[in-house]
């Protein structure tokens, strides 16, 4: 189904004019805090999309998505699943940073329901540019974006949804949670779990091609 614009959305035509807009957003208060703006990246004729959660440390410094350890570890389970990295759109829920200020540390804190519905309009921009035939959430704030509602990943996780906009919809864990997890055996399977889901993404894209 074809992305329907926002209403109110300003008239951008391409990726490029895009990121200029979104560089000058204040549509929500994480702009003040943040050093820049993480447009997604990708190409605009991508036929799959990644959605995190928001920019890292590192993404907010470079302007670039998924750049950090979880980019990282992102990239390599996407050459896992056999998708050519180059080819996926990649791209953030809230695309400025939000932190806490821990000594000399910025910590990562989770953006709120109203953070992620202001900046759900530029994703459904993203959308609306780049017509992916797959979206998958990494993350349940990812979900939410996508879904509109609140969803718990592990009841959604595998499951062929739909995005409040149509395009066909997966979720899955964000990578960050991977390295979150202490144990050796835990991080192995969650590893391989996430590289099953990214499989069946692309299973899903060949079939529908
Ligand atoms: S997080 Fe999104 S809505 Fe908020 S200021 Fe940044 S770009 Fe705008």
């Amino acid at each position: 189904m074809a992305t329907e614009l926002p209403l109110d959305a300003p008239m951008v035509e391409t990726l490029a004019a895009l990121r200029e807009a979104e560089a000058a957003c204040t549509r929500c208060p994480l702009h003040r805090n943040a050093t820049l703006v993480v447009p997604g990246e990708g190409p605009d004729t991508a036929r799959l999309m990644l959605v995190g959660e928001q920019p890292g440390d590192q993404e907010d410094l470079s302007g670039k998505p998924f750049v950090g350890p979880a980019g990282k570890l992102l990239d390599r389970a996407i050459a896992e699943a056999g998708i050519d990295r180059r080819e996926v759109f990649v791209t953030n829920a809230v695309k400025h940073f939000k932190w806490e200020a821990r000594g000399k540390r910025r910590l990562h804190k989770k953006p709120n329901a109203h953070e992620i519905e202001r900046c759900r309009w530029w994703n459904d921009l993203e959308r609306a540019l780049v017509k992916p035939d797959l979206v998958v959430a990494l993350g349940a704030t990812a979900a939410a974006s996508l879904l509109g509602r609140t969803v718990t990943l592990a009841r959604t996780r595998g499951t062929a949804l739909t995005a409040r906009d149509g395009t066909a919809l997966l979720v899955t864990v964000h990578p960050s949670y991977l390295l979150r997890l202490r144990g050796e055996a835990d991080r192995t399977r969650e590893y391989a779990a996430f590289v099953a889901d990214l499989a069946l993404a692309a299973r899903r894209l060949r079939s529908a091609a």
